[in-house]
């Protein structure tokens, strides 16, 4: 059975909710969630509450422990740190408490999931190259790591990385994958994505999807949002 999971939505209404049109047409009855819920976005409140209602497991991200206070936001840049105090403002008391219930990671005998790193994933490490994948390996003994974080969608091995869209799984070896970001894509793709992970075919694929990144656009200008977080959305960076 097919399993969607998400990632970094980052208070992207449109985004979100284009997703979820997609996992409703294509009848995926589980969806997991990697966190970054909020953080950069327009709609906090909104995302939470999608979420909360449709996925099954939903991590913690930096930007969610952020907006609840607990992340130190000194190590944030200028955009991510503003868009940190506006969010923890905008979110409401029951949003707020449920972030902060949020666990670190979920595993099972088949895979392990966590927002950042494997190794310590309350210290939101990037796992960017192959070397700092290989190292990750180690920190777990199931067949498959999903995480979120650095919004570029890829797969590790022990010995390599796939950038493809679809991957069928070697039994013998372990992966890593990225799942990259429902609301701010940063691999020059500016549509959506997810990916849909199947158990039975022993594979995953990465879905890209189109949504009104025009109107999230206004309502981040509207929300006097810094202007940055807004253009990178059309582009994808
Ligand atoms: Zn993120």
């Amino acid at each position: 059975m097919p399993i969607a999971i998400i990632s970094d939505i980052h208070g992207n209404l449109e985004a979100l909710q284009t997703v979820f049109r997609f996992i409703e047409a294509q009848k995926i009855e589980k969806v997991y969630c990697l966190g970054d819920v909020v953080g950069y976005g327009p709609n906090p409140n909104e995302c939470v509450e999608m979420v909360r209602q449709r996925c099954e497991i939903v991590l913690m991200g930096n930007h969610d422990y952020a907006a609840v206070g607990k992340a130190n936001i000194d190590y944030f840049n200028q955009f991510a740190r503003e868009a940190a105090l506006w969010t923890r403002k905008e979110l409401s008391q029951a949003n707020h408490d449920y972030l902060l219930s949020l666990p670190f990671t979920h595993q099972n005998d088949d895979l392990l999931m966590v927002h950042a790193s494997p190794t310590n994933p309350k210290h939101w490490y990037y796992v960017l190259s192959q070397n700092e994948a290989q190292m990750e390996m180690h920190a777990f003994s199931q067949p498959l790591c999903f995480i979120g974080h650095s919004h570029v969608p890829l797969v590790y091995s022990r010995e390599k990385l796939f950038k493809q869209e679809s991957l069928l799984f070697e039994q013998s070896q372990k992966y890593i994958v990225n799942v990259g970001s429902v609301g701010q894509p940063r691999d020059g793709d500016a549509r959506s994505c997810l990916t849909v992970y199947d158990q039975d075919e022993h594979s995953v694929r990465f879905v890209r999807l189109a949504y009104e990144k025009e109107k999230t656009y206004k309502k981040i200008v509207k929300a006097k949002l810094p202007l940055f977080l807004a253009d990178r959305l059309l582009k994808g960076y």
